[in-house]
């Protein structure tokens, strides 16, 4: 029943002037009052309606009160509701039957106005006052259920998310093992076919590599586990290489890619560059992918700046097919393409536009589109970011040390790397891509013996797995920069946690640095041989 309903009362007698005469008097008590001639007629209206009270006439023709009233307390919907009977007769014995059919109380007439509006009154109330526990008793119960299927909604998103999050994180290690073998397989002298095939490989590979980091960044975003860094970064660097990353995407399907950065925009910054680059790479490969003609623009530009921070626009730009204003609000939902046809031709998941737009969010705005179909659209947000005068000042001041990567710096000579890794086939690959560089090289299958092999023999590097039996690659990491004479060798972290609160991890264990699987073969070699430099620089002072 809603607060608004009105209260009824039911009003049985043969006499239409008594009925007319007892309706006058209970007016007052704003209720509804519907009048029934008759026993038939007033179970009709009972079969409708839920009543507070009833007011019943003994001595009717055909069914008498105490008849319809038996035939009231048999049926369920009206088996409590209070029957007060009419009579002209004061009997006793007529008030007994009456009691004993459940009735509340009798009633002389002709009826005394104050009385029977009194009596009657006490019902009305009653009925009120239950109506209301009721209706609060239903409003508790209902925000109960909705409370416990919000948790419940809760609770089963956060498992699906991490479900998500470990399922593509251990993708993540047999992905590691096919691309680095095909990166071997292709250095070897193969016929055309064979080259051919194996390049298919390797790109598909990666096109896989790339739908489970966004699995597993969006699962991480939605699961709350994440956080960004803040450090130091040269903006025109970073764009630099992102837009190098894309460029040739751009340049195979024949549109031109333009840079802009405005001149008094600053360039030595404090943030998170790899969740920016992350959010444009996203934008500019979108950009790319759903334009056929023209070009695709990043804008940087300045909109303010005080002491020490700066608010920096970015836009991405393109003349492609554009979003209709419907679609526009549906794009940032995960897993949304705008239509199945363009999915099928160009691909995707649907969670680019989700994990920017809560990136962003999270770097504190909101990701906009304007776009017109058929015309193209522009995807913007702007940045709060600190500047600093001297990045490389910060960067000595403990911030970590990147180690530069040019040909003329590498060492020359052997190295001897000590090798912490419990998948054979990591093993093999890391093994043979160092050796052919002429490096020597020591396996070990756990944290504990990598303990025990670093401390009998002085490395030159280590590279540490990050999940290993028993002792993991942080805690031996702890443990080795503890051993005499080895708090400087160069510890580099090889994981499969390709997050952004991992790396931090493990710089805080005490590594120097980084290295995501799938591994890059190229990479490999040239962080392991910098580190080695910089290391052997470190001890010679
Ligand atoms: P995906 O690109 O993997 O499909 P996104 O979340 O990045 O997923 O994008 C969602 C949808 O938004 C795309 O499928 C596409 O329909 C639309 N969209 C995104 N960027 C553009 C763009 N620059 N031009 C036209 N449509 C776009």
């Amino acid at each position: 029943m809603s607060a608004a309903e009105a209260i009824r009362i039911l009003l049985v007698d043969d006499v239409p002037d008594k009925l007319l005469s007892i309706r006058a008097v209970l007016e007052d008590l704003g209720c509804e009052i519907v009048a029934a001639s008759g026993g038939e007629e007033a179970l009709r209206k009972l079969l409708h309606d839920d009543f507070a009270v009833i007011l019943l006439d003994v001595n009717m023709p055909g069914m008498d009160g105490f008849e319809t009233a038996e035939l009231i307390r048999k049926r369920t919907r009206s088996e409590h509701t209070p029957i007060i009977f009419l009579t002209a007769y004061p009997d006793d014995a007529f008030a007994h039957r009456g009691y004993l059919l459940g009735a509340v109380d009798f009633i002389l007439t002709p009826v005394v106005p104050e009385v029977i509006r009194t009596k009657v009154g006490v019902f009305v109330e009653l009925y009120r006052a239950n109506q209301q526990v009721r209706r609060q008793a239903e409003e508790r119960i209902a925000l109960a259920q909705e409370h416990a299927a919000r948790l419940a909604a809760e609770r089963s998103n956060q498992a699906k998310s991490e479900f998500l999050a470990n399922v593509s994180h251990e993708l993540r290690t047999p992905m590691n093992a096919i691309i680095g073998m095909t990166d071997l397989a292709l250095d070897e002298a193969l016929t055309p076919l064979v080259r051919e095939h194996l390049l298919t490989v390797k790109s598909n590979a990666h096109l896989l590599l790339d739908l489970m980091n966004e699995i597993l960044d969006f699962s991480k975003l939605e699961s709350g586990k994440f956080s960004l860094e803040n450090v130091p970064f040269q903006l025109r660097r970073t764009i630099e290489q992102l837009v190098g990353m894309i460029a040739f995407r751009a340049a195979d399907k024949g549109l031109e890619l333009r840079c802009l950065i405005a001149d008094d925009v600053p360039d030595k910054l404090r943030g998170d560059p790899m969740r920016l680059r992350q959010v444009l790479v996203n934008l500019l490969s979108n950009a790319i992918k759903f334009t056929e003609a023209g070009h695709v623009a990043l804008e940087v530009t300045l909109e303010m700046q005080s002491q020490g921070t700066a608010r920096l626009r970015f836009a991405v730009s393109d003349t492609g097919i554009g979003i209709s204003p419907e679609d526009q609000e549906r794009i940032f939902a995960p897993f949304t393409q705008v239509d199945a046809s363009s999915t099928r031709r160009h691909g995707g998941t649907g969670l680019g536009l989700a994990i920017a737009s809560d990136l962003v969010r999270a770097m504190g705005d909101r990701l906009g589109v304007v776009s017109r179909p058929g015309e193209g659209s522009t995807f913007y947000f702007a940045l709060a970011v600190q500047t600093y005068a001297d990045v490389e000042a910060h960067h000595a001041a403990g911030a970590e040390r990147e180690p530069s990567t040019t040909a003329e710096q590498r060492p020359g000579g052997a190295l001897s790397v000590l090798l912490a890794e419990d998948t054979p086939t990591n093993q093999k690959l890391i093994t043979y891509v160092l050796r052919k560089r002429g490096h020597a090289v020591d396996v070990a299958s756990t944290g504990e013996e990598a303990v025990e092999m670093a401390q009998r023999r002085k490395y030159d590097l280590i590279l540490m797995d990050v999940q290993m039996p028993k002792m993991d690659g942080l805690q031996a990491t702890t443990i080795i920069r503890n051993v005499p004479d080895r708090a400087r060798v160069p510890i580099i972290a090889l994981t499969a946690h390709a997050m952004v609160g991992d790396r931090r991890r493990c710089l805080d264990a005490g590594m120097d640095d980084y290295l995501a699987k799938p591994l890059d073969v190229g990479k490999l070699v040239e962080v392991v041989e910098n580190w080695a430099r910089l290391g052997r620089e470190c001890e010679a002072r």
